[in-house]
């Protein structure tokens, strides 16, 4: 059986379509089954959305960094470096902002 933990880590992947096939299909199935993912899910999609009709935007190094070590495995930052697109870490950064919302706000008066 999967946990709901690592449905949360696979959702970020799913976004950007960096799963296999069989990982995708294991997350969607969890999420139908699984009221709490599915909730979770639609608000990684709809902060997905919104985002990518943001400009890009530079990530900082310190919030990469962050975001791979919270949701990336060895196994995943590989396909995270593979496809090394700016536009993608930004999105993938803003999730860990909504997700772990305390990091940002420490940076925000520095930024704005
Ligand atoms: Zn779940």
């Amino acid at each position: 059986m999967v946990d709901c933990h690592a449905m949360r880590e696979s959702m970020t992947l799913l976004l950007t379509e960096s799963l296999d096939r069989s990982r995708r299909e294991q997350t969607h199935e969890h999420i139908e089954s699984c009221a709490a993912c599915t909730a979770e899910w639609n608000a990684y999609k709809e902060t997905w959305s919104l985002l990518g009709a943001l400009p890009e935007l530079d990530v900082p190094a310190r919030v990469r960094d962050q975001f791979l070590a919270e949701f990336a495995t060895p196994e995943n930052v590989v396909a995270i470096r593979r496809r090394s697109s700016a536009r993608w870490l930004a999105q993938a950064a803003a999730v860990v902002v909504l997700v772990g919302g305390s990091y940002y706000a420490g940076n925000r008066t520095h930024r704005v």
